[in-house]
């Protein structure tokens, strides 16, 4: 069963094991998931099946511009300060169409309440034809999380159900951020399966061709349980151990979470 959707556009701060006090950003609807992938291990369902669940509606730039400003403040009044904000939400962040102002905004909402505090972003990799996105990006977030999780286009369209042609566009996208942090989820599913031995090999290549821009590598299995009809399941501990000990064999530091 899918968790429900976030129903605000910042949500925490909560305690996180891994960035400390930890507040969330979600400049999407409030009411569907708006994702440009279909990701069969999707948290929140299928995105197909959530198109006619709600309006879309975005919040626009000044309506979230002043909600930073006036939970910020409050935050910051209360000294419940965050370590890290995090970017990301229901669905694709970069898909807001003021994803450059919004993030400039961010920044100096964060720089005025808590400047200590780090932002980050959990971003898809899909829109990094926009030069918007690319210059956000870049500008704005400490660490930059790019899911990268595939070896061939053909894995990569039927984990994501999208066409295989994107993701070439996808790789000529990364090349335009200057450091990131890779996310990758691996899973099992007779529809799409991204820990063969095949394509754990040649993801490593796609790593090796982007050294010099990435901090490191992040590791995941399914955490929460998608849709029922994806049939995907976890990779064992020692299988995504398996997967991170190749990554560190070719020099990369490697998390697993
Ligand atoms: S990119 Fe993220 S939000 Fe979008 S479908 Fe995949 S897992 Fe869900």
């Amino acid at each position: 069963m899918p968790i429900p959707l976030q129903d605000g556009w910042l949500y925490g701060p909560v305690d996180s094991r891994r960035y400390g006090r930890s507040l969330g950003v979600n400049p999407l609807p409030v009411d569907r998931k708006l994702c440009s992938l279909d990701c069969l291990y999707c948290q929140y369902g299928f995105t197909k099946a959530q198109e006619a669940a709600g309006r879309a509606e975005l919040p626009g730039l000044d309506e979230l511009k002043a909600a930073f400003e006036q939970e910020f403040s409050r935050l910051a009044a209360a000294n419940d300060l965050p370590d890290r904000i995090t970017v990301a939400g229901n669905g694709e962040p970069s898909l807001h169409p003021d994803f450059l102002e919004m993030s400039r905004a961010l920044c100096a909402s964060r720089d005025r309440h808590f400047p200590g505090a780090s932002i980050g972003l959990l971003c898809n990799s899909m829109h990094l034809n926009r030069q918007d996105v690319v210059e956000a990006i870049n500008g704005f977030y400490d660490e930059p999380a790019m899911k990268l999780e595939w070896g061939t286009a053909e894995c990569f369209a039927a984990m994501n159900r999208v066409p295989a042609s994107r993701f070439k566009a996808l790789l000529s996208g990364l090349e335009k951020i200057n450091r990131f942090v890779v996310q990758s989820l691996f899973m099992h599913s007779p529809h799409g399966d991204n820990s063969t031995n095949q394509e754990v090999s040649l993801w490593i290549e796609h790593l090796n061709h982007f050294r010099e821009h990435i901090v490191r590598v992040e590791l995941y299995s399914l955490d929460r349980p998608p849709a029922d009809a994806a049939e995907a399941t976890r990779l064992s501990v020692e299988e995504l151990a398996s997967i991170a000990d190749r990554v560190s064999a070719n020099g990369f530091e490697v998390e697993i979470y």
